[in-house]
């Protein structure tokens, strides 16, 4: 059995070479799951109304992936309908068992395609063979899947992280299908969070300054410390040795974090090392950047006679 629908809206096409009940619980996850096209949808349209002001452009790029999320959503949706074909009718037939036995090929097909669809014991009793908004377990989909935090660097990262939790999602469902159009669909799927992946790590580096996420300035005492933890290990990497990325200030080694907390009287008497930056220069920075943050936000939203969309002659 070949199925054919079409998206018009992302000109992909989708198909399924026969149906597969189990692989459609499994594909339930990227449905109703943590890291499902539905949580990716509604964060993007989420974040998107926060930072329309003084952020157009950026309120337009997750409005464009919110929707295109959509449409992962109803493929992701009409591919489990698809592998569930049967299911439904079968449900439905229950008044007329000559027919099912016909449809079914003999009551040794009907039972062991029942039992597949039993594996989600929720396509057989609940939905009547249709997707359900859950997880693969079963769980019900939930808004606490959805992050937005009201500023663009966080929300961005944010973003970035999730559009890499969807590209893994798809990559291990790869491995549990032999179905030459479904592993075409995961594909498809799984290329485009790597391209938004990128089109929000652009648009995380066109805000400047980004970092640290938010307005306000570490404290320089405390920025570059890496504590070592552990007894008697001491491992170095680029994460304890050298520069960090990104305020670029020498990390401090500290072996051992008992020693340091004991004689700075609990960290609260010891001076910045290894960083150029002062106290004094933190609070300008503070001041500076919150002054511009707000007054950005200020300019683009007028106080009265407020009106979401502008509409050309
Ligand atoms: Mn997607
Ligand atoms: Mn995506």
């Amino acid at each position: 059995m070949a199925c054919l629908v079409k998206f018009k809206s992302v000109g992909k096409d989708i198909r399924v070479s026969k149906p597969d009940p189990r692989f459609a619980r499994l594909l339930l996850e990227q449905f109703g799951g943590a890291n499902g096209e539905l949580k990716a949808a509604m964060q993007y349209f989420t974040q998107a109304f926060s930072c329309k002001q003084p952020y157009p452009d950026k309120y337009d790029l997750l409005m464009d992936i919110s929707i295109e999320e959509f449409s992962h959503l109803e493929i992701v949706g009409a591919t489990i309908q698809m592998l569930l074909s049967g299911v439904s009718g079968d449900l439905k037939a229950s008044a007329d068992e000559s027919e099912i036995m016909q449809t079914m090929n003999g009551k040794a097909a009907k039972e062991s395609f029942m039992h597949e669809a039993m594996f989600n014991p929720q396509f057989a009793v609940l939905s009547g063979g249709g997707p359900t908004l859950t997880d693969s377990n079963g769980n019900p989909w939930t808004a606490a899947y959805v992050t937005a935090n009201g500023d663009l660097t966080v929300d961005l990262r944010s973003n970035i992280a999730a559009e890499s939790r969807a590209k893994i999602v798809y990559e291990y469902l790869m491995s549990f299908t032999d179905d030459p159009y479904v592993k075409e669909t995961l594909r498809f799927l799984m290329t485009r969070e790597v391209a938004h992946y990128q089109q929000f790590e652009a648009a995380l580096n066109s805000i400047q300054p980004n970092f640290p996420p938010g307005v306000l300035q570490s404290d320089p005492r405390y920025s570059n410390l890496y504590f070592n933890m552990s007894d008697g290990v001491e491992i170095k990497g680029a994460w304890n040795e050298g520069q960090s990325t990104q305020l670029r200030e020498e990390w401090q080694y500290v072996a051992e974090p008992l020693e340091k907390v004991k004689k700075s009287n609990g960290l609260t008497e010891c001076e910045p090392e290894g960083t150029e930056r002062t106290e004094k220069e933190v609070l300008q920075a503070d001041k500076a950047l919150a002054k511009e943050r707000s007054e950005e936000i200020k300019q683009a939203t007028p106080l009265k006679a407020i009106q979401w969309s502008t509409y050309g002659e």
